[in-house]
């Protein structure tokens, strides 16, 4: 086995890339077409039929699919094969609002898991490796989409799923772990506990760790580095587009590749839906060319993001996307101003004697917004003077303000008070909306 899952695919010259995409989009048009109600009459009102579309550079006349239009159709307005077809479903968790439910058919299974491959083996996985998957099973598609990934590569799989820490690392140390993939809230958590532990970096056997399924930035990708001794990769995906695996980092850890075999990724312009060219920053699109039982065309899904063409160290020729620098509705707006939660985490991480561990509080105050960051000390902060304390606190509250213009009221609370998840971190309590 190579550096590649997928030679030929991944390195792939980009005009022949571009004809494959172009053949598989006029296939995808008319079986969403001739299978879909729904998008069929967003095409009719936009005055479009599958005889329009000829290759890619037709894509942009094609009607978007937003998150809105999954949960009017919920659950079965976007199926495109008959449910006899169909082998299993996924779920987002619901958690703003009603649930976004994929479905599968054996031939979509595949592709997926031979996306997730195409991961592990960018991190250097193969059939030696112990994968160590920490994502939680069941509904979710991060915990199925790399148990997927590994068998294909041949790995020897640890389904463990989140939760119950030190069995976890229990079970790193006794079987060698090798690969550990996690969201990467969860896999800073683990860092602690095996610090914590009395355990160091270089006791554990693991080498890399492909962390997705929620934002996180630069310098946490250094923090879990450092706490686990690996190197980190990122990985991107939705279930609405089957999962983890859309896209993927590769050893220069400079942005994910993207599986155009089975994605065209677009970048428009949020409020006009203008499609914008390579290299600017927009909305991030996909259209899903290969899946059979649910393929979204034109999904906007609400990531900022930007793309680039350049010529990669790693020999891929697969478009890159950066790292998402927001969602559009993760974004808060606070005393008018945009606030994502990823500036504050870039903060803290900057600061040495904060911990990456914090939570925004926002909340509504006589008609004014109320701005609180709870930023978790460490140990030894936390046995410190109430004047470096307090110094702290300032040093904090400056650098915010410098970032975002606004002020927050920085609270320092006790080491371990704000609550740990094995999934995925909750960071903001907005109580504006539970009005
Ligand atoms: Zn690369």
């Amino acid at each position: 086995m190579g550096k590649y899952w997928n030679e030929e695919i991944e390195c792939m010259a980009h005009e022949d890339m571009k004809k494959l995409q172009s053949e598989r989009l006029v296939k995808q048009v008319k079986h969403v077409w001739d299978n879909v109600p729904y998008y069929k009459k967003l095409m009719e009102e936009k005055g479009v039929t599958p005889d329009d579309i000829h290759g890619i550079e037709d894509l942009h006349k094609l009607p978007f699919l937003s998150k809105a239009d999954l949960r009017e159709a919920y659950p079965y307005g976007l199926l495109a094969k008959p449910l006899s077809e169909c082998v299993r479903i996924h779920s987002t968790s619901g958690t703003t609002g009603k649930r976004v439910v994929a479905f599968y058919t054996q031939h979509d299974i595949d592709l997926w898991e031979n996306c997730c491959a195409r991961a592990i083996v960018a991190a250097g996985g193969t059939k030696d490796d112990v994968c160590h998957v920490a994502y939680g099973y069941g509904l979710f598609t991060g915990g199925a989409g790399l148990n997927g990934g590994s068998h294909k590569v041949g790995c020897l799989t640890l389904p463990m799923s989140s939760g119950n820490t030190e069995r976890q690392i229990q079970f790193m140390q006794d079987l060698g772990s090798t690969i550990l993939c996690c969201t990467p809230s969860y896999a800073a958590y683990i860092g602690e506990t095996v610090k914590e532990m009395g355990i160091k970096p270089e006791e554990l056997t693991l080498k890399a760790g492909i962390f997705g399924a929620e934002p996180w930035t630069e310098e946490m990708r250094h923090e879990i580095e450092k706490l686990l001794g690996i190197k980190a990769y990122d990985i991107y995906g939705l279930t609405e587009t089957s999962g983890p695996g859309v896209a993927f980092e590769c050893e220069a850890q400079s942005g994910m590749h993207i599986n155009e075999d089975n994605f065209i990724a677009e970048i428009i312009d949020p409020d006009t839906g203008e499609v914008l060219p390579e290299g600017s920053k927009g909305e991030l699109v996909f259209t899903s060319i290969t899946k059979e039982a649910f393929p979204l065309l034109r999904y906007r899904t609400r990531d900022i993001c930007i793309l680039t063409r350049e010529k990669c160290s790693c020999g891929r020729t697969l478009v890159k996307m950066c790292k998402p620098m927001g969602r559009s509705d993760d974004m808060l707006i606070i005393k008018g101003v945009n606030v994502f939660p990823s500036q504050i985490e870039s903060v803290l991480l900057k600061i040495s004697k904060a911990s990456p561990n914090y939570q925004i509080v926002v909340d509504r105050v006589n008609n004014s917004d109320t701005f609180e960051i709870r930023v978790e000390l460490n140990d030894d902060m936390f046995s410190d003077t109430v004047k470096s304390i307090e110094d702290l606190e300032k040093k904090i509250s400056n650098d915010i303000h410098n970032i975002l213009g606004i002020k927050a009221k920085i609270r320092l609370v006790e080491p371990k008070s704000i609550p740990r998840s094995e999934g995925k971190a909750v960071r903001v309590i907005d109580k504006r909306k539970l009005v």
